[in-house]
């Protein structure tokens, strides 16, 4: 369980506890959140714990082994030997650990979409070669994994990824300049951590979710379509060949698709308020904006440029929205500043791990410097 103290984690570790005759918890680790991994471990008894971060050794029970840093976290999989990995860590950092579980034969739940977004294409037959599953806990892709179940590949015309088009998808576009950090924290239908909620405010999610969708699926990109659903329940389509369309459906709870993913390839019961299909009688769509989105568009730029472009496209927008939230830089200019750096960055292909890092670090390196050279007024800070 990486990632224990974010929203995914912390999910997760209450399904978990429902579920203690079927799983054991061998490792929890976080960033800095001693007290949540101290707790979890209490309740758990892992064979190890892991904190990435700075900061002091939880108190741990007899038996459990405390590792520290990125390189820690690798040795804790190896002492703890998880048949399922259940990736919650937020960005790049998530990277190493998807690496280690594919090239180990284990079961990836990935919630760290990143992984694929910057190294997909490194990835993918590292699973193929090991045989490992990687079961998406992103909703929309554990919408369409479920819709493909039992699926051949050329039955498949398009996948619909949808989007509930976050907080902004009525509001007029010259007022974006003055969005502010709070009003773009607040998600009409997920709440989920600071970054990820950025990210769905400026659709930067769902253009990660284009290039997961690509390569987790194998479809190509003029085959991956976004559409906007606000009330999120309808949570992905595939159409296939013959006109049928599968969706998968349910009220926003992260809880189902990590129960899926843990319980794959059963399905394990979940004491949930029932599904009312009245209520949602009428479910909305609506096209998706270019023009409101510009992130979006970058997926597919990425997908045709290839390489390392992905992990370009993500370090430079960890980069922006960490400024954002800072109150550096307006909103409009997070997107900006990711499509600054993908125009000017050499695009290389990916051989190695290290290939990915010297991108990440390169368009880190890139995007404060396009911040520094365009300061922005600070339009969107309330008063
Ligand atoms: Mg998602």
């Amino acid at each position: 369980m990486l990632g224990c103290s974010g929203s995914i984690g912390s999910q997760a570790l209450s399904i978990l506890q429902q579920h203690r005759d079927r799983f054991s918890v061998v490792l929890l680790s976080a960033h800095t959140a001693a007290d949540q991994v101290a707790a979890a471990a209490g309740l758990h008894r892992p064979a190890a714990t892991c904190l990435t971060g700075p900061g002091a050794a939880p108190a741990l029970p007899a038996g459990t082994r405390h590792f520290t840093g990125a390189d820690g976290l690798l040795a804790a999989l190896d002492h703890s030997a998880p048949d399922i990995v259940l990736n919650a860590i937020t960005g790049a950092a998530g990277l190493a650990a998807s690496e280690w579980t594919l090239r180990n034969g284990r079961t990836l739940a990935l919630a760290n979409k990143e992984s694929l977004v910057i190294a997909g294409e490194y990835l993918m037959p590292l699973a193929r070669a090991s045989g490992a599953s990687i079961l998406p806990v992103d909703s929309e892709h554990c919408a369409i994994f479920q819709c493909l179940h039992g699926e051949v590949p050329r039955s498949i015309r398009r996948l619909w990824l949808t989007g509930s088009g976050g907080p902004f998808r009525t509001r007029p576009l010259d007022t974006f300049a003055a969005i502010t950090r709070d009003q773009a924290l607040r998600h009409p239908t997920w709440t989920m951590g600071p970054r990820i909620t950025i990210g769905s405010a400026t659709m930067m999610n769902k253009a990660f979710e284009v290039l997961e969708a690509h390569w987790l699926f194998a479809v190509p990109p003029d085959r991956i379509q976004v559409v906007l659903h606000p009330q999120s329940i309808v949570h992905s389509m595939v159409e296939f060949v013959d006109g049928s369309m599968l969706a998968q459906c349910g009220v926003p709870d992260m809880r189902v698709p990590i129960l899926y993913c843990l319980g794959w390839p059963e399905r394990l019961p979940f004491a949930f308020e029932p599904f009312d299909p009245v209520r949602w009688r009428s479910l909305e769509f609506a096209p998706f904006e270019a023009e409101r989105y510009p992130a979006v568009g970058l997926a597919y730029d990425c997908l045709r440029l290839g390489g390392d472009s992905g992990a370009r496209l993500n370090a430079a927008d960890e980069v922006a929205t960490a400024a954002f939230l800072a109150g550096r830089i307006p909103f409009p200019a997070i997107t900006a500043t990711v499509a600054a750096v993908l125009q000017a960055a050499p695009i290389r292909p990916i051989h190695s791990l290290a290939d990915v890092i010297r991108a990440d670090d390169e368009a880190r390196t890139l995007a404060h410097k396009v911040l520094a050279a365009a300061p922005l007024a600070n339009t969107h800070l309330e008063p």
